[in-house]
């Protein structure tokens, strides 16, 4: 006999691609949330980790150099913890401006 659908299941945030990426940026808009982009200056970071520790929607992971990798840039909330705590000045949080490209774009 199959189980009855649950009713109360969470609903997921789709993951972003170039197909659905104004469906859900609208999505976000509409819920008040913002997109935030990480940049890491490789060349700069020493791979303390501080901010792969201390990111609390953990955004970031550890490469096989050390270097921070970014795994879910669309977890990040724009807190700019890390970018206060990094000792090298290694990480910029910036937040996305899809609109303006987008109107950008269109002229
Ligand atoms: S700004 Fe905050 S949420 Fe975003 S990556 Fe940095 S610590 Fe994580
Ligand atoms: S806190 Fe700064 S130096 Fe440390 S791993 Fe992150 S980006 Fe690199």
């Amino acid at each position: 006999m199959p189980k009855p659908k649950s009713k109360n299941k969470p609903k997921k945030n789709p993951a972003i691609s170039p197909d659905n990426y104004w469906e859900v940026k609208q999505k976000l808009a509409r819920e008040g949330k913002k997109l935030f982009v990480q940049k890491i200056f490789a060349d700069w970071c020493k791979g303390c980790g501080i901010c792969i520790a201390f990111c609390p929607t953990e955004v970031f992971e550890k490469s096989d150099s050390g270097i921070p990798a970014i795994k879910n840039p669309d977890a990040c909330t724009g807190c700019r913890f890390c970018e206060f705590h990094c000792p090298d000045f290694a990480l910029s949080i910036h937040e996305r401006y899809p609109d303006r490209r987008k109107k950008k774009n269109e002229t």
